[in-house]
């Protein structure tokens, strides 16, 4: 019998970093402008311009190394890395090689096992090895419009070309498509949590490549790879994998060869397409750039750069859990993004019941937001007002369920806890002289079953109950109206 097969998978992530200007000119990174009016001699590459390094790439650069543990080289060198593009029209783009901004980092991440149906279950933690993240200048666009082959056209739009990117490179330590999946957005979540990066797939300001391969279990060198770009989210990137695993092994199965090659993935298909074939090593020709000094990067920068960074997502899930007695999943949960960590938080701080406010930030809250296609920070609901309710209902004015009910309308209408509470007349009765009163109408108005019941028929006790929330239509608070029944029909 033959050994079974072992997928292989190393990740290249490009991060656009969130500056308002380019990285080695002033021009706007801002997108969605006529095409060409962000351009000067220097992005457009012009003969004669000369390249600035804008700084404010280098702290977002940074934010981005620190938020992942890496560490960051004092000393680094820009280089040219020479290629032929219509979107490139400097004939270069400068990137760093030999000596990057960082290399050789390690990174913990926390990845699961998924079932059938995707869901994750023992989440354990996985080293990998962060080869390098460096600092380059990203390319223009080709633009294709039109119908084909009835208007295309098409252009070369440089309001891109000179945006900064940090690219993270990883060695091939992945051993499936969802410990690749945990990764990526494990990244996601460090750069937005920083402000390094919007980090958005769709958006294209965070671009996955997935590089992959299988071989055979025990086998110690590496299968024939291919690289899968246009992985428009994490997800896509995951199916992808999974794509180009069952077809590497299928293909080995059945005697095939593989042949190293860029595959785009197509998302409606279902499928991989060829790109260009990677056979032949590229030759990039790679020389220091002459216009660019070393970037220097002083111990005290770092230390700045770290202090003015808000405490990171994993500090963060371990703190609510030590201080608010959460449990992992919940804990993780709740700092997938900051928004919704600083939300949570302030909702802890208005209701005083930090397991409570996890539970309804987690289920309730976090339904409508997901149905309004919002996050946290946009929340129609306040965090203050989301613990003001919680505090409501913990306090007995109003039950859980019509808790439900009152969060969507505040969801809906905007209004205060307390103002859709009132609106509607829901506040619940707890004062046990006023459900005292209903209770005697009630024992009063039924003589037959109170009979029955000291006679032992003790399934009428739901009855009178029923009766008694009736009569106080539902607002009376149904622990209060136990205890005072049982109390009652026994005298
Ligand atoms: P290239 O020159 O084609 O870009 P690199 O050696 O620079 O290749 O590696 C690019 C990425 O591919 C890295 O993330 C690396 O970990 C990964 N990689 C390299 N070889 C393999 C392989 N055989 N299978 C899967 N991933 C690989
Ligand atoms: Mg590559
Ligand atoms: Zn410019």
């Amino acid at each position: 019998m033959t050994n079974s097969w072992e997928t292989i998978i190393g990740l290249e992530v490009h991060a656009q970093l969130n500056t308002g200007s380019k990285i080695f000119c002033g021009c706007a990174t801002r997108f969605g402008d006529e095409p060409n009016s962000n351009t000067c001699p220097v992005c457009l590459g012009l003969p004669g311009a000369l390249p600035v390094l804008n700084w404010r790439a280098v702290e977002l650069g940074a934010r981005a190394a620190l938020a992942l543990g890496l560490n960051i080289n004092h000393r680094s060198i820009f280089s040219r890395k020479n290629y032929f593009y219509p979107d490139l029209p400097k004939g270069y783009q400068i990137s760093q090689y030999d000596q990057p901004f960082s290399a050789n980092g390690v990174l913990e991440i926390m990845t699961a096992d998924r079932d059938e149906a995707g869901h994750a279950h023992d989440w354990h933690p996985m080293t990998v090895n962060v080869t390098r993240l460096h600092l380059e200048e990203d390319a223009g666009k080709n633009v294709h419009e039109g119908l084909p082959e009835v208007d295309r056209y098409s252009y070369i739009d440089l309001n891109r070309a000179g945006t900064p990117l940090a690219e993270i490179v990883t060695e091939p330590d992945f051993r499936s498509s969802w410990q690749a999946y945990d990764y990526v957005n494990h990244v996601r979540r460090a750069l937005l949590w920083v402000g390094a990066s919007e980090a958005d797939m769709e958006k294209g300001n965070l671009r996955c490549e997935a590089n992959v391969s299988v071989r055979r279990v025990g086998d110690p060198t590496l299968g024939t790879k291919v690289e899968l770009k246009n992985l428009n989210s994490v997800r896509f990137m995951q199916r992808a994998i999974e794509f180009e695993v069952e077809r590497h092994i299928r293909t080995l199965e059945s005697g095939g060869r593989l042949v190293q090659e860029t595959l785009l993935w197509d998302e409606k298909l279902a499928e991989t397409r060829p790109m260009r074939s990677k056979e032949e090593a590229h030759d990039y020709r790679y020389f220091p750039e002459p216009d660019l000094p070393p970037l220097i990067v002083p111990d005290e920068f770092i230390e700045q750069t770290r202090a003015a960074m808000p405490e990171l997502p994993g500090p963060r899930a371990r703190r609510f859990s030590e201080s608010y007695g959460l449990s992992f999943a919940d804990a993780s949960q709740l700092t997938a993004e900051r928004s919704l960590a600083d939300y949570y938080e302030s909702a802890v701080e208005a209701s005083g019941n930090a397991r409570a406010t996890a539970n309804w930030i987690r289920s309730e809250l976090s339904r409508e937001l997901e149905n309004a296609g919002l996050t946290a920070a946009k929340s129609p609901v306040p965090a203050t007002e989301l613990g003001a309710l919680v505090r409501m209902i913990d306090e007995g004015k109003i039950s859980g369920k019509q808790g439900k009910d009152v969060l969507v309308e505040m969801f809906r209408s905007g209004k205060s806890a307390g103002a859709v509470v009132e609106e509607r007349g829901l506040v619940q009765v707890s004062d046990t002289g006023e459900i005292d009163r209903v209770i005697d109408l009630v024992i009063a108005a039924s003589p037959n079953q109170l009979e029955q019941y000291r006679a032992g028929k003790e399934t009428l006790f739901g009855f009178f109950v029923g009766q008694v929330m009736k009569a106080s239509k539902g607002k009376a608070n149904p622990k209060v109206v136990n205890e005072r029944l049982r109390e009652k029909l026994k005298s």
